[in-house]
């Protein structure tokens, strides 16, 4: 086995190591990956293995012991592509640190076309947290999240269930407007997300809401259509969830509000929030 990686290779990792800095999440390497557990028993009676292909398996033999630097290297990624969702809980850091780390954010071609990121909204350590699925036009002026028509009514909503705009958390799955307000897409998703799931793990709610399938396909990672688990109780990372219509579909279709308010209801109950019965009709 060379000594050294191909250079191209080298900077390829190192360019995956920073991003995964970036989110935060470098300590994760140090402490899953030790260079002892890279010495299989056939290396040490001295047999010539193929060495691991980088990302693999880290039981996978391999001829020499790698310095810490190259295990490093090496290191499985403990968040491949397709599990976005795997991203381990880190109990450090605050809500502003996730910001930070966001910077000025050009990790995906999102970034070409805002005027503000749009990171989240709402009390730090609130019990429901709203997700929705991109800033559109209003969001990306103001930084804020949905301050727009839709997020008007996700206030009333918020205000119908007995509670305040600011008693809430509100954030999105892509912080960056995408254009003339399409659907994000799959790499704009996988590259924002981790930063979602973060702030999800910092404020603890103890109910997540994803507002339409955007959120709740990124969030359950599935491809499933939102009208087949609607209002279901659901879970993440041991939170319960519950996905709803998303307010910009209930402008459009004012029909299904009574359906949204069916699910806003329960997470009501389930947050020991009043459910108020309708008073009755007057004689
Ligand atoms: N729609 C969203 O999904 N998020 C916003 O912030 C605004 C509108």
């Amino acid at each position: 086995m060379p000594d050294r990686l191909p250079e191209k290779l080298q900077e390829k990792l190192k360019t995956r190591l920073r991003y995964y800095e970036d989110l935060g999440i470098a300590e994760f390497f140090r402490d899953r990956v030790t260079p002892a557990q890279y010495i299989s028993p056939l290396n040490e009676i001295g047999h010539q293995t193929a060495p691991a292909p980088p990302f693999s398996d880290v039981s996978a033999p391999m001829v020499d012991a790698p310095t810490e630097s190259t295990a490093a290297l090496f290191a499985e990624p403990f968040m491949p592509a397709h599990r976005l969702t795997d991203v381990p809980k880190i109990g450090e850091g605050t809500l502003l640190t996730v910001r930070e780390d966001i910077g000025d954010c050009i990790r995906c071609k999102l970034h070409k076309g805002r005027t503000k990121i749009v990171f989240g909204d709402g009390h730090p350590q609130a019990k429901l947290l709203f997700i929705g699925e991109g800033p559109g036009r209003d969001e990306d002026l103001q930084g804020l999240p949905f301050v727009g028509r839709a997020g008007k009514l996700l206030t009333q909503m918020i205000e119908a269930m007995g509670l305040r705009r600011g008693d809430v958390y509100i954030c999105n799955v892509v912080k960056c407007r995408p254009p003339d307000n399409r659907a994000p897409e799959k790499d704009e998703v996988a590259a924002c997300s981790p930063f979602l799931f973060r702030q999800i793990d910092l404020v603890a709610p103890k109910v997540i809401v994803c507002l339409g399938s955007i959120a709740a396909q990124t969030i359950l990672e599935t491809t499933r259509g939102i009208s087949q688990f609607r209002g279901q109780w659901l879970e993440f990372r041991g939170r319960k969830l519950m996905a709803t219509y998303h307010p910009a579909y209930l402008l459009r279709n004012p029909a299904a509000k009574s359906e949204v308010w069916k699910d806003l209801q329960k997470v009501m109950a389930e947050l020991g929030l009043e459910v108020k019965r309708p008073k009755p009709a007057q004689a």
